[in-house]
């Protein structure tokens, strides 16, 4: 491999070393990793009824005991098209007004058509059900970024796709909407009329901003009531983070070409998939027994504190308790998130394998309010340039944090962060940072012990 020298701020693979394989942590996990179970008898679910909603060979991915997953040449094609493999980049100027002697660097996963790292996981998603036979995709989406990265995949492989949108977003946030529907995909605020679920709703309330778990419940119903449809979910699931692993396989080969190796890994957690996919490979050394040492830090928003203030217990996967119970992280599948702006991360829970990393004392976790994230993300875009979602800002801030600890202790420590997103469709969250009028929710203690009143206690 090409080496290089120490100050580079840029490293870029070649197309032809992308990676031809996604890692798959799931057999190098500490042993009693917690199955899961089926949302009606509570027992370990079978393959079976998953496939009525995902392809078979995602669902055969989340549950093989293979390390490496080839990855098909068609999927490596549209990973390249739309700008695979991504650059890392070293943040010097952020470095310079900390005044920290860490090194601090960071994984470009803005640079693609929608901007985020989600295309990675739905070109793979939207390809197996192409070749499985399926002519039309369902999925649900709160702000957009993942009903966008479904919409563009679903394009490139000529496939239909209908997103059911948050109301409160779709009335909100009409950029993401517009980009839905470029790629030719119909959008539908969501509790719409097209479903029961959704007519369920409203009727109690025709204006019914609705919910994360409301468009669940319409994407899925849309699909199980008509042939040839399956449903898509962006984040979460085992098969989820494997597709993400690209970016760790990526990231890791860029830092061998600089002759570096993380101290620390940092990334933001929704439900976990761009740190997973991010962190996993890195993760995978430390598992071994290589890299002991090794720091993995995801930040989370106090709004929605799953790791650091929620139970590791089994818990439903959606607000109506039909998806698959898993054990995790989380404030419980009832709780109402208060309106933060990084709606990327409002998920009540956190992937089990990343929970149970936490959970074995493997990974830390920390949580941040939304200024204190603004403010990190304004510093970022004065001395690096780059505008970030305020998902990414998390991470941006957890980095900041942890090269401030370097600077006190005077340790020269290199940090890598997973840049997951651009904020360019976000800006509005920029403006109201600026004018002072951001809301801060650390004070959602009551919010938080609510929903974690009611969280079912599901036998193991
Ligand atoms: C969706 C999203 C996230 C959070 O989702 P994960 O599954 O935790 O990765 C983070 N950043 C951006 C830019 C997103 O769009």
């Amino acid at each position: 491999m090409r080496r290089m020298s120490k100050n580079v701020i840029k490293v870029n693979l070649e197309v032809d070393q992308i990676p031809k394989k996604w890692y798959n942590i799931l057999p190098h996990l500490p042993p009693g990793y917690p199955p899961p179970l089926d949302p009606i008898t509570l027992k370990p679910i079978s393959p079976e009824p998953l496939m009525r909603l995902f392809p078979k060979e995602c669902v055969m991915q989340a549950v093989s005991t293979q390390p490496e997953i080839e990855i098909p040449e068609e999927i490596l094609e549209t990973y390249i098209r739309i700008g695979r493999p991504t650059p890392l980049q070293r943040a010097t100027r952020l470095e310079k007004s900390l005044g920290t002697p860490a090194k601090i660097y960071f994984k470009r996963e803005d640079v693609n058509p929608t901007g985020s790292h989600k295309p990675n996981t739905a070109i793979a998603q939207a390809y197996y059900n192409m070749k499985e036979g399926a002519e039309r995709l369902t999925t649900e989406t709160g702000a957009g970024q993942w009903g966008s990265a479904l919409a563009l995949a679903c394009s490139l492989f000529d496939m239909d796709c209908t997103v059911y949108m948050t109301r409160s977003s779709y009335l909100s946030k009409p950029g993401r909407r517009t980009v839905i529907e470029t790629y030719g995909a119909e959008v539908f605020p969501s509790p719409s009329d097209r479903t029961d679920a959704g007519r369920k709703f409203l009727k109690e309330d025709p204006d019914h901003p609705g919910s994360l778990g409301i468009a669940i419940s319409e994407a899925v119903e849309d699909c199980i009531k008509h042939d040839n449809t399956k449903y898509s979910l962006g984040s979460v699931l085992d098969f989820v983070l494997l597709h993400q692993s690209i970016i760790g396989l990526e990231a890791k080969k860029q830092m061998e070409m600089l002759d570096e190796y993380p101290d620390i890994v940092v990334g933001c957690i929704g439900g976990g998939s761009n740190y997973g996919g991010f962190s996993y490979p890195f993760m995978h050394d430390k598992l071994k027994g290589n890299k002991k040492e090794t720091r993995f830090v995801a930040a989370e928003p106090t709004a929605v504190p799953s790791t650091t203030r929620g139970v590791y217990e089994y818990d439903y996967g959606d607000s109506a308790a039909t998806a698959p119970v898993v054990k995790m992280y989380t404030v419980g599948h009832t709780f109402q998130c208060p309106p933060i702006h990084a709606a990327g991360l409002r998920y009540h829970g956190k992937a089990p394998s990343l929970s149970y990393l936490v959970h074995k004392g493997l990974m830390e976790s920390r949580a941040y309010g939304q200024r204190q994230v603004m403010e990190a993300a304004v510093l970022f875009a004065k001395t690096e340039g780059f505008i970030s979602a305020p998902e990414t800002a998390h991470a941006i801030k957890a980095t900041i944090d942890l090269a401030l600890e370097c600077k006190k202790t005077g340790e020269e420590k290199v940090i890598i962060f997973n840049y997951s997103g651009h904020g360019l469709l976000d800006v509005k969250v920029y403006e109201e940072y600026r004018a002072s009028v951001l809301k801060d929710f650390e004070a959602t203690k009551e919010m938080i012990e609510a929903g974690l009143r009611v969280l079912p206690k599901v036998p193991a």
